[in-house]
């Protein structure tokens, strides 16, 4: 079908479709990315993992409350929600699962007496996307993802990632987040408002990081996410043309390999560090 509009001899800048997932992933490693997005039929992988198993609980936990009126959002709610949602794969025993089914009923309930969960989020779990570019002039991305919530304060939106891990992220950690940088940006976009400050709440310790982007910040985060996606583009339309895989898209090694689910098809990854055990990146307890 041909395209609509004027024709002035110049070739459009394909667009990239991207999620911050993705490009963060090509970032890490190469070679796990195209395992992960690439490769048919899909390798095999590890897992479950208990520290993945404990954060989906607490997400559709936090989800689930709210979901319901204001005034049933309680800590005590958030506690029940806890165990209506409870799963134990990954974990070492039934000792662990109840000290750690325990430990999430206490983390999420203090979670929400602390910072509150009576004012109405803008969106719970909400698709958000926009077409992006360093260029304005000449976007070249189409990011899209699902932020955990959208929260508005002052008429200004507020993008907030739930974390579950064994430590804190800083506010550093806020600031050099580009899936935060991204939602932020297009969270201002599909909903119309105004977007710069995104938040990392840390369940297990209530504390919050914060970020207050300037359009500057995130021009730079686009700009890095343009780089990271021509790669990635480039890199897989040379597979397509019958390029190379492990020259295309190389391992890695770092000490995350420890935990990749794709370890057990990269020879290189085993060699660098020994494999977690599926709990050790629980977050402790006490
Ligand atoms: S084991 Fe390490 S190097 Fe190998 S794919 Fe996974 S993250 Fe990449």
């Amino acid at each position: 079908m041909g395209q609509l509009g004027f024709d002035f001899g110049i070739e459009p800048r394909p667009l990239i479709k991207v999620t911050p997932a993705r490009l963060s992933l090509y970032d890490d490693c190469p070679r796990r990315f195209r395992m992960t997005y690439l490769d048919q039929p899909a390798p095999s992988r590890t897992g479950p993992w208990a520290h993945t198993t404990l954060g989906a609980v607490i997400h559709n936990a936090l989800r689930e409350l709210f979901a319901l009126p204001a005034s049933e959002r309680t800590p005590e709610r958030a506690e029940a929600l806890v165990s209506r949602h409870w799963r134990s794969g990954g974990f070492a025993d039934a000792e662990q699962v109840a000290r750690y089914a325990e430990a999430a009923r206490r983390w999420t309930a203090d979670y929400v007496e602390r910072h509150g969960a009576d004012a109405e989020p803008v969106g719970v779990e909400r698709w958000v996307s926009a077409t992006v570019g360093s260029d304005p002039a000449s976007p070249s991305l189409i990011v899209e993802g699902r932020a955990d919530r959208i929260d508005a304060h002052d008429g200004e939106l507020v993008v907030i990632d739930y974390k579950t891990g064994r430590t804190p992220p800083s506010d550093e950690h806020a600031r050099r987040s580009r899936a935060l940088a991204l939602y932020a940006i297009a969270a201002s976009r599909t909903l119309r408002k105004p977007c710069s400050r995104v938040e990392l709440h840390h369940v297990p310790t209530a504390t919050v990081a914060v970020a207050e982007h300037t359009d500057a910040d995130l021009n730079e985060h686009v700009q890095k996410a343009e780089e990271t996606a021509a790669a990635s583009r480039a890199a897989a339309d040379k597979l397509t043309r019958g390029g190379d895989p492990d020259q295309l898209f190389p391992a890695r090694p770092a000490p995350r390999c420890a935990w990749c689910e794709l370890r057990s098809h990269c020879p290189e990854g085993r060699q660098a560090v020994p494999a977690a055990r599926p709990w050790d990146l629980l977050a402790p307890t006490t």
